[in-house]
């Protein structure tokens, strides 16, 4: 496993840490396996999707409609004000798994992967993890 640190700007922004997984496969040797990208942050998701800025706007839009800022008067908020940040993680994922095949991710043209920061600014970190042969 190898462990990358970040530092985020923004309340929500998404990185594209795509080279950084390509380039950790094809230092493994790996030719057919499996990579994990994985974040142990609970105000924080890893997703994959296109990378293109205008689309990349509109998600997180539609995320802050979905789960709005305070609408519901949450009750983590009594405690720690970010309880709308932990719900939109919640509703993604903190990790992906994807196919290596001839030494690469199996990544389609338009994917790219992202770590989705949702209650930033702040110093991150995530793991990414082969196996295969
Ligand atoms: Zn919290």
């Amino acid at each position: 496993m190898k462990t990358v640190e970040i530092k985020t700007d923004h309340k929500m922004e998404l990185v594209d840490i795509t080279e950084e997984v390509r380039r950790e496969v094809e230092r493994s040797g790996v030719g057919e396996g499996l990579v994990n990208v994985y974040t142990r942050h609970t105000t924080a998701s890893i997703v994959i999707n296109e990378d293109e800025e205008g689309l990349l706007k509109d998600f997180l839009a539609s995320l802050q409609r979905i789960v709005p800022d305070d609408l519901y008067n949450y009750l983590h908020n009594r405690i720690d004000n970010n309880a709308s940040s932990h719900i939109r993680s919640l509703i993604l994922s903190p990790g992906v798994c994807i196919p290596i095949t001839a030494g690469g991710p199996w990544l389609g043209t338009w994917q790219s992967i992202f770590f989705l920061e949702l209650d930033g600014p702040r110093r991150r970190s995530f793991a990414i993890t082969i196996l295969g042969e």
